[in-house]
C-alpha cells in the first residue's frame, strides 16, 4: 500500500492583459510558492483580516510560458507510471472558467503541439505496452459527462446527439459493499493509440455538439475520461486492474464577485452545486475528527470517491488566470488547493484472480493428478475402445486443434489405447492436410477434407463474426444517415416554406450576408475537401437537391469565408498535406533502403560462397578464415542501411501520429463550423420571419 497526500500543482495561463501582482518561487526545498499581492485599498474590503500578501504552497508552479510537454512530463507521466504498475490514478483540473482546464486536460483544438494530458498519456501508455512483451495488456475507455447531477455517456456512437439529453443517461448504483457502479456507461476496448484517440475525439465531438447556450455544458459540466488498464502475465490467473481518471471539472466561478463589493471571500457560493459538494467532501476529509464523509451528496463525489481519500494516487492541477479582475477567483482556487493537499489517500495494488482462468487451471491440475494416480496404481484395460469413447476422443482432438490458446492441453487420461488412438487421429489429420495443401496448390478445391476444415474453421469463424459485426455497424451507419438525410430534407423544406411565405423573401441583413463577396461562389472555403476519417457522428454536408440547397450552400460558403477558424483550418490542411507528402517520401526511401539491404545481402552470400569454393578448389582452407575486405565492406554497408531504416521507421511513426491528430483536429473544426453555421442559419431564418411583423 502507498500512502500519499493528493499532489497539488498550479498552472498559470498566459495573459496578454495587465496581470495581478504575483510571484512564483520554485526553488524552495520544501516545495514551490505562488504569492499574490493585493493592493492595500482593495484588501480593506477584500478580506476581513486586511492581508496584503497571499502565499500558497504547491509541489510545483508552472508559470505562463510552460508548454504542454513539460506539464505532461512533470504531472501526468508519474501518474501513468503508477497506473502501469497497477495502482489507480486521478488527475483533475480545477479553476475558474477560462483558466485553462480543458487546454491542460484535453488540449487546444488548433495545434498538434497543444495536445494535452489525455492524448499524450494515451500515447505514452500504448508505447509502454508495446515495450513490455512479457505481459498482456488490455485497455478500455469510458468518457462520462456530468451535468446538473445527471450522467451522460459521451462514447455513444449510435445516437445522433444534437442535445445532451439525447445521449444515454448514466445511473449510479451502489452494491451491498458500497462499491459504486455506473450503469449505462459504455466501456470501449481500444487495441491501440489510434483507437483510443478516436474515442477521445468522438466524446469531445459529442460534448461540443450537445452544448447549447442554454446548458453551457462545457463550463458547467464535469467530464471524466477514464482509461481502464488490465495487465496479465501469459498463463497466469492473476490480473492487475487499474483505472486512470482524467478529469476536467466545471468552472469553479462563484456567484458574486467579491473584493470590491466588500463581501467576504469565504461566503461566495459556487455557481455549480456539485463543486459545492466536492468542497464539502474535501473539508470533511481534511478534518481529522470527521468520521462521515458526504460522498453521496452528488454524482461527482460518488464517482470520484476512490480518488478522494480512497484507493488512488491523485493529483490536482489548479489552473489560474492572473488577469487583475480574476484575483479573487485565483485566491479561491489556491485556498481550495491547500485543503486538497491535506487529504491522504491509500493506494493499493489492484491484484485479483480471474475466476474463469483459475477454474480452468484447477480443472487441468485435477485432471493431470488423476492421470498420475491412475498411472501409479497401474490400472490396465484390455477391452477395445467403445464407439462412444472413440467419438469423445474425436471431439477432444477437434477442440484441442480449434483452441487458439497455446496453453491448451489434450488430456485423454492414463489409457494407452486412448493415447494411441488420439495419435493416429492426429496422423490422419496431418496427412489429410498435406494432401489438401498439394491439391490446393494445384488449383483444386478440397471438399470434405476434415483437417482443412478443422484447421481453418477457427479462423473463418472469427472472420465471420468480424464480418457480421461490420455489417451490423454498416447497417447502423446507414440508418443513421438515412434518418439524418430525412431530417435535413425536412428542415430544408420547412425553412424553404418559411422563406417562401416571407413577402420580401429575405431581410436586408440576411441578403447582405447571403450575397457572395464577388463573382461566382468560390469553392475554396468548401469543407468538402477537408479529409474525414473520423468515425464519429459528425453531421455530413451532403449534396442536396439543387432547388433546395443552392441558397444554403451559397450561404455556407460565404459564412465559411468569413469564419474566424478559417485560417487555422487552412493552416492545418496545408500542414496535413505537407506531413502526408513527407510520410510518402519517407515511405519511398524506406522501400528503397529495404531493396538495397536485400541486394547487399545477396552480394554478401555470393561473396561467401565464392570464397568457400576458392578454399576448396585451391585446397587452402585458411583462405576462408582470412578477413575478407570485400565482405567486411558489405557488412558495414548493410549495418548502415539498417540503421537508416530503423531511424526512418521512427520518424514515420511520429509522422503518422501527427497526421492522425491533424485529421481529427480538422474533423472537429468541420463539425464546429457546421454547428456554427446551423446556429447562424437558424438566427437568420427567425429574423426573416420577424421582419414582416415589425413592418
Ligand atoms: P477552461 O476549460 O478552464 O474554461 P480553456 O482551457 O477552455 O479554459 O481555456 C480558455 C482559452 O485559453 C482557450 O482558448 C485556450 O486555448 C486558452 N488557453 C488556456 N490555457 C492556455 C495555455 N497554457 N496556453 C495557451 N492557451 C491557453
Ligand atoms: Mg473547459
Amino acid at each position: 500500500m502507498v500512502k500519499q497526500t493528493i499532489q497539488i500543482f498550479s498552472r498559470i495561463k498566459p495573459s496578454k492583459k495587465t496581470t495581478a501582482v504575483y510571484s512564483v518561487d520554485n526553488d524552495e526545498p520544501t516545495g514551490a510558492f505562488l504569492e499574490f499581492l493585493v493592493p492595500r485599498d482593495q484588501a480593506e474590503g477584500f478580506v476581513n483580516n486586511k492581508r496584503e500578501c497571499y502565499k500558497f504552497r504547491f509541489l510545483k508552479v508552472f508559470d505562463q510560458a510552460v508548454k504542454q510537454e513539460e506539464i505532461f512530463t512533470h504531472i501526468a507521466k508519474p501518474v501513468a507510471d503508477s497506473v502501469l504498475a497497477g495502482y489507480n490514478g486521478t488527475i483533475f483540473a480545477y479553476g475558474q472558467t477560462g483558466s485553462g482546464k480543458t487546454f491542460t486536460i484535453t488540449g487546444g483544438a488548433e495545434r498538434y503541439s497543444d495536445r494535452g494530458i489525455i492524448p499524450r498519456t494515451l500515447s505514452y501508455l500504448f508505447q509502454r505496452f508495446s515495450q513490455d512483451s512479457s505481459m498482456i495488456y488490455t485497455t478500455h475507455i469510458s468518457y462520462l459527462e456530468i451535468y446538473n447531477e445527471m450522467g451522460y455517456d459521451l462514447l455513444d456512437s449510435r445516437h445522433e446527439a444534437s442535445r445532451l439529453e439525447d445521449l444515454p443517461k448514466v445511473l449510479i448504483m451502489e452494491d451491498p459493499d458500497q462499491n459504486i457502479h455506473l450503469r449505462n456507461l459504455s466501456l470501449q476496448q481500444s487495441a491501440n493509440e489510434e483507437e483510443a484517440l478516436n474515442l477521445l475525439f468522438l466524446g469531445d465531438t459529442n460534448r461540443m455538439i450537445a452544448e447549447t447556450p442554454m446548458n453551457q455544458a462545457s463550463t458547467r459540466s464535469h467530464c471524466i475520461f477514464t482509461v481502464h488498464v488490465c495487465r496479465r502475465e501469459p498463463g497466469s490467473a492473476t490480473l492487475r486492474r487499474s483505472k486512470l481518471h482524467l478529469v476536467d471539472l466545471a468552472g469553479s466561478d462563484r456567484v458574486s464577485k467579491t473584493g470590491l463589493t466588500g463581501q467576504l471571500l469565504t461566503e461566495a457560493k459556487y455557481i455549480n452545486l456539485s463543486l459545492h459538494y466536492l468542497e464539502q467532501v474535501i473539508i470533511a476529509l481534511s478534518e481529522k475528527s470527521r468520521s462521515h464523509i458526504p460522498y453521496r451528496n452528488s454524482m461527482l463525489t460518488s464517482v470520484l470517491r476512490d480518488s478522494l481519500g480512497g484507493n488512488c494516487m491523485t493529483t490536482m492541477i489548479a489552473t489560474i488566470a492572473v488577469d487583475k479582475r480574476n484575483l479573487d477567483e485565483s485566491i479561491s482556487t489556491c485556498r481550495f488547493a491547500q485543503r486538497v493537499a491535506l487529504i491522504k489517500n491509500e493506494a493499493m495494488l489492484n491484484e485479483e484472480l480471474d475466476p474463469a482462468l483459475l477454474i480452468a487451471r484447477l480443472k487441468r491440475e485435477i485432471q493431470s493428478l488423476k492421470e498420475e494416480l491412475a498411472m501409479l496404481t497401474g490400472e490396465q484395460r484390455d477391452e477395445q475402445l467403445t464407439g462412444e469413447e472413440i467419438q469423445r476422443l474425436e471431439v477432444l482432438v477437434k477442440a484441442f486443434l480449434e483452441d487458439p490458446d497455446p496453453d491448451v492441453t489434450l488430456s485423454m487420461g492414463p489409457d494407452m489405447r486412448k493415447i494411441q488412438h488420439c495419435f493416429s487421429l492426429l496422423k490422419i489429420m496431418i496427412m489429410g492436410k498435406q494432401s489438401a495443401g498439394n491439391r490446393h496448390s494445384d488449383g483444386e478445391a478440397s471438399p470434405g477434407n476434415t483437417v482443412a476444415v478443422i484447421q481453418n474453421s477457427p479462423c473463418s469463424a472469427a472472420e465471420m463474426t468480424k464480418l457480421k459485426e461490420m455489417m451490423t455497424q454498416r447497417d447502423n451507419e446507414i440508418s443513421i444517415l438515412v434518418k439524418m438525410l430525412k431530417r435535413e430534407k425536412k428542415r430544408f423544406q420547412d425553412t424553404g416554406d418559411q422563406l417562401a411565405n416571407t413577402p420580401n423573401g429575405q431581410s436586408p441583413a440576411s441578403q447582405s450576408a447571403l450575397r457572395p463577396a464577388a463573382g461566382p461562389p468560390s469553392r475554396e472555403g468548401s469543407l468538402d475537401s477537408i479529409p474525414a476519417n473520423h468515425g464519429g457522428q459528425a453531421i455530413q454536408m451532403k449534396k442536396r437537391d439543387p432547388q433546395l440547397s443552392m441558397g444554403k450552400q451559397e450561404a455556407f460558403e460565404t459564412f465559411m469565408r468569413d469564419h474566424e477558424d478559417r485560417v487555422t483550418v487552412e493552416h492545418n490542411r496545408e500542414l496535413l498535406k505537407q506531413r502526408s507528402a513527407e510520410a510518402r517520401r519517407i515511405g519511398e526511401k524506406l522501400s528503397e533502403a529495404k531493396n538495397r539491404i536485400n541486394e547487399l545481402k545477396k552480394q554478401l552470400a555470393l561473396q561467401r560462397r565464392q570464397r568457400a569454393a576458392l578454399s576448396v578448389t585451391e585446397n587452402c582452407p585458411e583462405v576462408e578464415a582470412e578477413v575478407d575486405p570485400v565482405e567486411e565492406n558489405l557488412c558495414k554497408h548493410i549495418e548502415q542501411e539498417k540503421k537508416f531504416y530503423k531511424s526512418s521507421i521512427g520518424v514515420l511513426k511520429a509522422l503518422r501520429t501527427e497526421i492522425e491528430h491533424l485529421q481529427l483536429l480538422l474533423e472537429r473544426a468541420k463539425v464546429k463550423l457546421q454547428r456554427d453555421f446551423h446556429k447562424w442559419w437558424g438566427l437568420e431564418a427567425s429574423s426573416v420571419q420577424c421582419e414582416p411583423c415589425s413592418l
